[in-house]
């Protein structure tokens, strides 16, 4: 080869490696997801954070079009981080502590939702303070739990009518015994939130005691026989999601498949790729169930 030929090789090498990272950078792809733990809580077993997102990394990582990126602790330290995400799915505890709403990480989000990007919480990670968040969150995702209008009961909820959001592809009905909240504060009207989880808890439920505080509240008791949501999906104007979902207080809900089936798919929704034909299909055993857990 000649040498001038071979310099040409070069530049031209040179030039299309220059053109190839200015076609990212924006956030309307889809796909890559952030899934955000927080630190260790409660006792073994209960609000398994990191355990939890290992366990949705582990089952999203296969599924054709998402990428997945995890962090622990509570928020990464670097807002890097969620440079080019779709998605973000926070679970972690809520309440004045919610990593989410500490130092200036209301405005990140905002920032974040104002390019598209998508959000999804669970558990206790769907309580803000009113004044804190609160507004974000409806905004956000359709709603928050906010203390004493909301309760968190353990109960067993059966979801037998299930629709046809794209959410429940091979999702079958499922019962499972979680600290389902209930009477979220959504938007006024409900307005543009879609219910995907919904049971009437019983009046024994509704009577309390629930887990903190105890209650019962009048609005609760007024309702008896009523639906309750406890997850739901939101499309924004801006083409972004939320989701919103209240279980996840057991570890070992995840051995349920319809439970795991679910959540997984929600994520997947979420992040703007396509659900697998049968949902999203991950084998957990019992003796996964016992690995990453918090001492
Ligand atoms: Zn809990």
């Amino acid at each position: 080869m000649n040498k001038s030929f071979g310099t040409l090789l070069i530049v031209f090498f040179l030039l299309s490696w220059n053109i190839e990272p200015a076609a990212g950078g924006d956030h309307h792809g889809s796909g890559h997801l952030v899934l955000v733990a927080g630190g260790p809580s409660h006792s073994t077993g209960e609000h398994e954070h990191r355990a939890g997102v290992l366990l949705m990394e582990r089952c999203l990582a296969n599924v054709p079009g998402m990428e997945i990126s995890t962090h622990f602790g509570g928020w990464p330290s670097d807002d890097g981080a969620f440079d080019d995400a779709d998605a973000v799915h926070l679970f972690m505890d809520g309440g004045g502590g919610h990593p989410a709403i500490q130092d200036d990480r209301l405005q990140l989000l905002e920032d974040l939702i104002d390019d598209g990007v998508s959000l999804g919480a669970m558990h206790y990670a769907v309580e803000v303070p009113k004044d804190r968040g609160g507004e974000q969150f409806m905004d956000w995702i359709g709603g928050y739990y906010e203390t004493h209008f909301s309760a968190n009961p353990m109960w067993d909820p059966v979801f037998d009518n299930l629709s046809n959001h794209p959410i429940f592809i091979g999702v079958e009905p499922f019962s499972v015994h979680d600290e389902w909240y209930f009477s979220i504060r959504f938007r006024e009207d409900q307005v543009g939130v879609t219910p995907l989880l919904v049971d009437a808890p019983s009046d024994d439920v509704r009577e309390g005691p629930y887990v903190h505080p105890h209650g019962p509240y009048d609005h609760i008791l007024e309702r008896k026989g009523e639906s309750e949501i406890v997850s739901w999906a939101v499309e924004r104007k801006d083409g972004g999601r939320g989701f919103g979902f209240t279980g996840g207080h057991f570890h070992e809900n995840w051995g349920d498949e319809n439970f795991r089936k679910f959540v997984l798919n929600a994520l997947v929704w979420l992040a703007g790729a396509d659900i697998p034909a049968n949902g999203v299909e991950c084998a957990v055993t019992d003796a996964d169930l016992e690995e990453n857990l918090d001492e």
